[in-house]
């Protein structure tokens, strides 16, 4: 589903080039469920960045759901990332101006695979059911979470990139919150590469990785 090869990337800074990653290499089957752990800085969010296609390595390849995203234009690889991926971030990004229902709809609605049955369902899981006219700023921060996970899995996504998701939610939400990702992408055979810090959140996960000084160990 998701596999980097000697992948390097280096950002330039005005001290000269800083190596972020250097000949990672890491593969997740379909299904599958990985945590990428490391220390704030070592460059977990930069290897989710290169997942999605958001930005491209330096060198190495990185291959998703069997396409080379160096291979494709922009625009492939935003289609890519709208018929293969979920993204979840420690940010919300919900739109504001759009009700619950309509937030959770939206991936969906974009990538033409809206099914009414499963948002009604991903509805009542996230326990939102009550809550469908209501917009963001009225949701707790744990409920604005749950949407966000639901609005990406409603396209019944191949992958689910998740940066540091419960980083923004107390230890008790965080909890609940983590739950319903992991039965939601067990219960749609969706694979999960899951950034998180945290040993307690990476536990559930059927693989862990560390990323120390730009090499996974
Ligand atoms: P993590 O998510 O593990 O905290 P990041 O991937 O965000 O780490 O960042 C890794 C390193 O790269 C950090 O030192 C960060 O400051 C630096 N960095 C991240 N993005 C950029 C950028 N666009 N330009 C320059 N340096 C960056
Ligand atoms: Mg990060």
């Amino acid at each position: 589903m998701l596999e980097l090869r000697q992948v390097h990337k280096a950002y330039a800074t005005p001290q000269g080039p800083l190596t972020v990653l250097a000949s990672v290499d890491l593969s997740l089957a379909a299904g599958e469920s990985l945590a990428l752990m490391g220390e704030s800085g070592s460059g977990k969010s930069t290897l989710l960045h290169l997942a999605a296609g958001l930005d491209l390595p330096d060198r190495g390849e990185v291959r998703v759901a069997g396409r080379t995203i160096s291979s494709l234009g922009e625009a492939g690889r935003a289609r890519l990332r709208r018929e293969t991926l979920g993204l979840v971030f420690q940010q919300f990004h919900l739109v504001p101006s759009l009700s619950v229902l309509d937030n959770l709809r939206l991936q969906a609605r974009l990538a033409g695979r809206e099914r009414p049955d499963w948002t009604a369902e991903l509805l009542e899981r996230l326990g939102l059911a009550g809550l469908a006219r209501r917009y963001p700023e009225q949701l707790s921060g744990g409920q604005q979470q749950r949407l966000a996970i639901g609005r990406a899995l409603a396209p019944r996504p191949a992958l689910l990139l998740a940066d540091e998701p419960t980083g923004n939610l107390d230890e008790g939400t965080a909890d609940e919150v983590l739950e319903l990702l992991l039965a939601l992408v067990r219960d749609t055979d969706c694979a999960l590469l899951m950034v998180t810090h945290s040993p307690r959140v990476a536990a559930p996960l059927d693989r862990r990785l560390h990323l120390t000084h730009g090499r996974i160990d």
